[in-house]
């Protein structure tokens, strides 16, 4: 093997090329820190730092305000009985998976699920089944698609699915299905619903006591301005025994946190943007009206927006045959679209896509917005 020193000096200078853009990436948008968690990134970065006055377990930590966050503030944001933090969505879906069911047992979600929950399912050794959305060009999941699915599991296994999980919204067309027609579905089978919300909690309101779920699951670096990974985990009363169980040897800690989660930073950012995000949640109704002045505005240039419409999210998917056919042409072909809108200082669509892509509005401003629609005409219309 060739001596490590040669690769050293690329780590010395490590520089973001895309600071300073309007960034319309999905992925990204819900995640940019307030100044807030800026300054408790750098406060907090020490390794093992929130573990000064550690009385035995993360969620106990009383010094800084962990525990008021974990078992006050945090259940009552959810609407639900218990939570935790985890290291993200799919750890906080793991943990469910892996202690409400046993190796062969049967998951149910929705075609549009994310992998994430896939392999968390795999990981947890699941049978999975997938409920079909109605396909192009709303991609929705109907509730009674969960009874078809559920009877099915029954038909091929001779058993009722052990948990069921719905995306909301799913992770390409941003579509929220009917939660509360899903967790009666649900429950009438006797199956416990997992509510995923990477892209929903932080951003807008949702109760899973409301919504009738069991469990609710979110990203922190996904929508709660929270620098990952970190996630959140709520449980209901009904559950929580199972899912929090305490390790036999080690009193204080729960197996399924492995003891401890978010040990660092990630939790303290998580802290420091929370009365931000739960104030943002308060105005989603401007959200929306962003996201559905955006899709109009790119429909009048020949785009076409699926999924639900009119749109009810930041996320959203287009279809650009339009731009499609001039990447025939272009040059830089494929990449002419990113090329056009990165020297508009525009980041956010993924490189190399002309055809369809998917772009959020979430927090950027009506200006940048207008910013990023003038962007598009320049394109399409030079
Ligand atoms: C991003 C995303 C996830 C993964 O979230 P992590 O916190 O990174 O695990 C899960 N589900 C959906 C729908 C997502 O969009």
């Amino acid at each position: 093997m060739d001596n490590i020193d040669q690769y050293l000096q690329k780590f010395k200078s490590i520089k973001r090329s895309t600071c300073g853009t309007i960034n319309i990436d999905p992925l990204q948008r819900g995640g940019i820190l307030t100044d807030e968690a800026r300054a408790a990134l750098v406060e907090w970065g020490d390794g093992y730092s929130i573990c000064d006055f550690c009385p035995g377990a993360l969620d106990q930590i009383k010094t800084p305000p962990i525990h008021d966050f974990i078992h006050k503030a945090l259940p009552r944001f959810l609407g639900i009985d218990e939570a935790r933090v985890t290291n993200g969505a799919r750890e906080s879906k793991f943990a469910i998976m892996h202690s409400m069911t046993k190796d062969g047992d049967w998951i149910v979600l929705d075609q549009s699920a994310h992998y994430s929950s896939y392999v968390a399912a795999q990981r947890a050794r699941l049978n999975i089944k997938a409920v079909p959305n109605s396909g192009s060009p709303d991609y929705r999941t109907e509730a009674d698609g969960y009874a078809d699915t559920i009877e099915e599991v029954i038909r091929e296994s001779g058993n009722s699915p052990t948990l069921a999980l719905v995306t909301y919204p799913d992770g390409n067309y941003g579509n929220l299905p009917d939660v509360k027609k899903i967790a009666a579905i649900c429950h009438q089978y006797d199956v416990p619903l997992i509510l995923n919300g990477a892209y929903s909690v932080g951003r807008m309101p949702v109760n899973a006591k409301e919504l009738g779920v069991d469990f609710i699951v979110g990203s922190g670096h996904k929508s709660m301005a929270a620098s990952g990974p970190i996630g959140v985990l709520g449980v209901s009363e009904e559950y929580s025994g199972k899912v929090f169980e305490k390790s036999p040897t080690n009193k204080a800690k729960e197996i399924e946190m492995l003891g401890c989660t978010a040990r660092g930073a990630t939790i303290m950012t998580m802290l420091a943007s929370f009365p931000k995000v739960v104030e943002r949640t308060r105005h989603w109704d401007e959200e929306v009206e962003n996201a559905r002045w955006f899709s109009s505005q790119l429909e009048g240039l020949g785009l076409v927006q699926m999924g639900d419409k009119p749109h009810n999210h930041d996320l959203m998917f287009f279809e650009a045959p339009v731009l499609y056919e001039m990447s025939q042409t272009a040059k830089g072909g494929r990449y002419f679209l990113y090329k056009e809108l990165k020297a508009r200082r525009i980041h956010g669509i993924k490189a190399g896509l002309t055809k369809f892509f998917k772009l959020s509005t979430f927090g950027v401003s009506r200006d940048d917005l207008e910013t990023v629609v003038s962007a598009f005409d320049e394109i399409i219309n030079p």
